[in-house]
């Protein structure tokens, strides 16, 4: 039977969808004012994970993946500037121009990490009338107030509020520093909807004057659009259960009065040589700077399965060069199982199958789960261990279905395995026809002291005189 952790209620629970065989799911999705990072990223390849599980489980999924292009303040309360504008100052480009560029960008990653995309894909700002729709019935059901500033939803409307995070408010009052707000009634009351000053960069009319939506009822708004009042599961990183979600739930049920998320699922956060990632660290990587030092999209795709969703994951250099090589040796040692011609014992074969699907049912423990996979692949080659994997793979993404005997190596064989590893990422843009990022790995390789050469007998790597 399959498990999930419910942060709601912090237990693991059977799921079941609410209806039929289709499971209806809600994931946020990124502020496109920046390049994901592989933090970022770590969330989304959890989403994918709840995604391949529930369909290696044979359900289908009707998933909604919202893209904030507006609204997202610098803070994620209500402090700050929109951080489309601030992307807009400083790149000298309109919020829709980063939106689009950054949107881009965000879609070819999931693409190369093998990140299957929600089959709805909602962009904020194509969802302004339903969002103030949402805000107006908010305002009929007496649970908001309008100040100078803006409509606030009051969360002294909603006794339940606080109920995921399970924060005390008034422990919380007492810490709060000073409220830069001082018309707001409580200091996690937050914003429905701001009025814009003309200067403001994005905004639209609406019956509060020209104005922009508050962050929390894009998903409000966006899910009950697509998934109705109540739907199985809500996916994000556990940054957002204290605010984001706090706040959602309060939209959304405050007036229904019924449970809008049956399952609550977070991801944990990934941490940089074990500390917080910040662009003023400098320690930010994005998956483009990652193929730049040689590694392959999939190699971090790996690191992060080696660790469950609920525990902190800390990337370092080291980390990824041990994900790096043991997925080789992976790729290697299934290359000889697809090739050999010999079988395996059907009750080996079904003691594995077995030890995969518990793993997995057992709230996603992909870590387990390919603990099973190394374990198939240590039994004498055989083609039923090959087919085994590309069956453990539906939930992997390994792309295991691609391994192909190691290519023999041509004049690189006196050549680093720093550099050949570049080499190799930039065969792999050349194929995908990111020739940008193939220049740049090749200018890359230049810099380290050799010359790449394409060549009717293959790619010569060659180190300069
Ligand atoms: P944002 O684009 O800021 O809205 O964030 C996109 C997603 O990444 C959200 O679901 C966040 O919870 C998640 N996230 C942000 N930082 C990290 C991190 N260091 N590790 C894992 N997930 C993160
Ligand atoms: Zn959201």
């Amino acid at each position: 039977m399959l498990k999930f952790y419910n942060t709601l209620t912090r237990t693991k629970e059977d799921f079941k969808p609410l209806n039929g065989n289709t499971v209806t799911m809600y994931s946020c999705g990124p502020t496109v004012y920046n390049y994901a990072h592989i933090g970022n990223l770590r969330t989304y390849i959890f989403m994918d994970l709840i995604r391949r599980t529930l369909r290696f489980e044979g359900y289908k999924i009707k998933g909604v993946m919202n893209i904030t292009d507006v609204g997202h303040l610098m803070a994620d309360s209500d402090d700050g500037e929109d951080k489309m504008a601030v992307a807009s100052r400083e790149q000298n480009k309109t919020p829709w121009e980063i939106a689009e560029q950054y949107t881009k960008v965000f879609f070819e990653d999931l693409d190369k990490l093998n990140i299957s995309k929600p089959e709805i894909i909602a962009k904020a700002t194509e969802h302004i009338p339903e969002m103030i729709g949402y805000v107006q019935a908010l305002e009929a059901g007496g649970v908001s107030y309008e100040t100078s500033d803006g409509i606030y939803f009051d969360i002294s409307k909603f006794p339940r509020y606080g109920c995921l995070s399970r924060a005390n408010l008034e422990d919380q009052l007492a810490g709060a520093r000073v409220e830069v707000n001082d018309e707001k009634r409580h200091p996690a009351d937050f914003a429905l909807w701001k009025k814009a000053d003309p200067l403001h960069i994005m905004q639209w009319d609406s019956p509060w004057g020209k104005g922009y939506p508050g962050w929390h009822i894009e998903c409000s708004a966006m899910s009950r659009k697509y998934l109705g009042e109540c739907f199985d599961i809500h996916s994000g990183g556990v940054d957002h259960i204290p605010i984001h979600h706090e706040n959602e739930i309060a939209q959304n049920e405050v007036l229904s009065g019924k449970q809008s998320v049956r399952f609550w699922m977070h991801g944990e956060f990934m941490l940089v040589n074990n500390g917080k990632m910040s662009k003023s660290l400098g320690n930010t990587y994005t998956i483009a700077d990652l193929e730049k030092k040689g590694y392959s999209p999939l190699d971090f795709r790996f690191f992060c399965l080696n660790t469950h969703y609920r525990k902190k994951l800390n990337f370092t250099f080291e980390g990824l060069d041990a994900a790096k090589t043991s997925r080789e040796r992976l790729l290697q040692s299934l290359a000889r199982h697809k090739a050999a011609a010999s079988g395996t014992d059907k009750a080996i074969i079904e003691k594995l199958r077995d030890d995969f699907r518990r793993a997995i049912e057992d709230d996603i423990n992909v870590p387990l789960a390919l603990g099973v996979l190394f374990t198939a692949v240590k039994e004498p080659v055989s083609k039923d261990i090959y087919d085994l994997a590309l069956e453990f793979d539906k939930v992997f993404g390994l792309s295991l279905d691609k391994v192909a005997l190691p290519e023999k190596k041509e004049e690189s064989e006196d050549i680093p395995e720093e550099i050949a590893a570049l080499v190799k990422a930039r065969a792999d843009a050349k194929a995908r026809k990111d020739y940008a990022l193939a220049d740049e790995i090749r200018a890359e390789i230049a810099k380290k002291g050799y010359n790449v050469l394409d060549t009717r007998d293959g790619v010569k790597v060659t180190p300069v005189k």
